[in-house]
């Protein structure tokens, strides 16, 4: 197997020759992994099944050892989450046998996709680590590719911890990204020129959400003129930064002229880390101060960044929704989306990162673990969702192909194999192969199975949505008054960007309906949504409160005319339950008679309902 480049070590003065050297190697790497890429996966397949030929699970369904393709296709089912849960349960709950995995579970990474309204633990063990760091070393030496120079500056990346919780048998529960910086991957990384950030570890490391943004904004703002690059994980949270900046620009511009930080930030860590970097700056601070007061924010990322040379967040999926907003406080520098990974497995890689948002595709990286994927053809062209059969019968599961086997321009929902114990997986994404880069496929990210509704990492469902409504609408029968049809869309004209509901109602009189009634419904919605919807709106304050906008009588008609006259069939016509198509939210917002939003948050703690938390 190619063997993983080495990345800098500590005593490398970082002089250019040995950057040369390290971005040569890594990708030379990526040409041999992809060019091997089917022997790649065979290996890593037989490597992980002679690991865990002893595990229960594989037992179970009479592997008997053996680690070749076949007899693993023919006997291990394609599973999703809820077919693990009562082994994920058993391991959470303590039970240390190799249940799923040889090697000891190291942590359960919380993933935003839910089960039962709770987010869903993937197990993994302590190597991951060094496959995702392995990941993360192959973007610089990319992107160095198309633009040189950039391990001459700093990045500016706003990158956040959450809280984490312990699982009944004392498995920590964590954000994938909350382990790794917590990691000694993130903390003690070698001197790199590629990670060298303006935010000191301290300030990514606090769990105060305020004192965390501001004290990285604050070391941010202060060397302004190193910077290079800017991001965040994903765009939502990058413009959540911005946005930050705009409430607290002159506190920070105080910080700034006298060398000192706010009273506010009071982690003594946090504190300590950024007083190395602050001194007295009257100069910048008046530049900073003059920036931000001008009426506009238009660019002002090449404002107060000016060496800024593209932003580096994800822009695929539904965050494709950020990019106005991106656009317009980067006067339209480069969008840089550089890799597709989850709780589950890192994927893979962006080889065309400039390339423009909607061009965006992922190489695979044929060593971070075994993929399978599934044909997908159902689309719903009014919603853009993708909802694919939840079991599979066994024509379906003779329909897997394997990585180097897909047909440019079909669509797959990815299955993996990973070393940390999940077999024949079902991540819940939809590619679409929009290339090769030798032998490995190359994939646009198309959605998200099943999700309705998306404002930041929150993926809430048709189900979801459909049972938090019934609540709620089940307070308006006191008034005499029903639901007869509703729709929704995630509205992020504003930023949070928040859920909006649409209902039309049957009401005998609407004067004996106070809009308290209506507050309530959107607080009851709330407060049925999973637990990172509403740790969206608690915690991270990602998420504006809730919305519902009654419409007028007859507007679902109209909305059914509007979808046969764009050719739905009226035999299979169903009202969507969310919507994305602009003419369909034009027309369902000229009907509004009156909107209501949550007065208040819904209720969030760490970790699941009935574990108890250690913040
Ligand atoms: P989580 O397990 O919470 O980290 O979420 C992982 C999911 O985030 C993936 O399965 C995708 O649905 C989504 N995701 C991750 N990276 C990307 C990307 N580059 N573009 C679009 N969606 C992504």
């Amino acid at each position: 197997m190619p063997e993983a480049p080495k990345i800098l070590s500590d005593s490398a003065d970082c002089i250019d020759g040995i950057v040369v050297e390290n971005n040569n190697k890594v990708l030379k790497f990526i040409e041999d992994v992809t060019a091997d890429a089917d022997e790649v996966q065979r290996r890593v397949l037989s490597q992980i099944l002679s690991r865990s030929a002893n595990v229960e699970y594989l037992q179970r369904y009479g592997l008997n050892g053996c680690t070749d393709r076949e007899t693993f296709k023919k006997v291990i089912p394609v599973v999703r989450y809820e077919d693990l849960k009562p082994d994920i349960e058993r391991i959470a709950n303590g039970d240390t046998s190799p249940i799923l995995c040889s090697q000891p579970i190291s942590e359960f990474l919380t993933s935003s996709g839910t089960s039962a309204g709770e987010r869903k633990l993937m197990p993994t063990i302590e190597e991951e680590l060094g496959r995702r760091s392995l990941l993360y070393s192959l973007l610089m030496p990319v992107m160095s590719q198309f633009l040189p120079g950039l391990d001459k500056g700093k990045g500016m990346y706003f990158l956040f911890v959450k809280s984490e919780a312990k699982t009944p048998g004392g498995l920590v529960a964590r954000p994938v990204l909350t382990s790794y910086y917590k990691s000694s991957h993130f903390k003690n990384r070698p001197n790199d020129p590629y990670t060298n950030y303006t935010s000191p570890k301290e300030t990514i490391l606090c769990l105060d959400s305020y004192q965390s943004m501001y004290s990285q904004l604050l070391c941010g703002l202060f060397q302004n003129e190193d910077v290079v690059r800017v991001g965040a994980v994903f765009a939502s949270g990058f413009i959540r930064a911005i946005q930050f900046l705009e409430k607290h620009w002159s506190l920070l511009c105080k910080d700034i002229r006298t060398g000192t930080i706010d009273s506010k930030i009071t982690d003594p860590s946090v504190r300590e880390a950024v007083m190395k970097i602050l001194k007295p700056n009257p100069k910048l601070a008046d530049f900073v101060e003059a920036e931000c007061s001008k009426g506009s924010w238009k660019g002002i990322i090449t404002r107060l960044w000016p060496e800024t040379k593209y932003i580096d967040v994800i822009v695929t999926g539904t965050m494709s929704q950020y990019i106005p907003a991106l656009d317009y406080y980067s006067n339209a520098l480069p969008l840089v989306c550089t890799m597709y990974a989850s709780s589950e497995c890192y994927f893979g890689i962006n080889l065309n990162p400039l390339c423009s948002p909607s061009e965006v595709s992922y190489t695979l990286i044929p060593n971070m673990a075994y993929f399978e994927f599934l044909p997908v053809t159902r689309k719903d062209e009014l919603t853009g969702s993708i909802s694919g059969p939840t079991a599979l019968n066994d024509k379906e599961k003779q329909q897997l192909v394997d990585l180097v086997h897909v047909k440019l321009g079909q669509d797959y929902e990815l299955v993996v194999t990973t070393y940390a114990g999940l077999y024949r997986y079902r991540v819940g994404d939809i590619l679409r192969v929009s290339g090769f880069k030798n032998k490995a496929p190359q994939f646009n990210f198309i959605c998200r199975k099943n999700v309705a509704l998306s404002i930041d990492s929150d993926k809430t469902d048709e189900v979801e949505l459909q049972n938090a409504v019934k609540t709620a609408a089940n307070q308006l029968l006191q008034y005499e008054a029903s639901l007869v049809e509703y729709t929704s869309y995630a509205d992020t004209s504003a930023i949070p960007g928040h859920y909006v509901l649409f209902w039309e109602l049957s009401v005998k009189d609407s004067t004996l309906i106070a809009p308290s009634v209506f507050e309530d419904c959107c607080f009851t919605v709330e407060e049925s949504l999973n637990s990172v919807y509403r740790q969206g709106r608690v915690c991270d304050k990602s998420i504006g409160p809730l919305e519902i906008r009654v419409v007028e009588n007859g507007t679902f008609d109209m909305l059914m005319d509007f979808a046969l006259s764009q050719g739905s069939s009226i035999n299979q016509y169903k009202t969507p339950r969310c919507v994305k198509y602009a003419p369909i939210i034009e027309l369902l917002s000229s009907r509004v008679i009156s909107s209501y939003f949550s007065p208040k948050c819904p209720r969030w703690t760490a970790g699941h309902k009935q574990w108890c938390t250690q913040n």
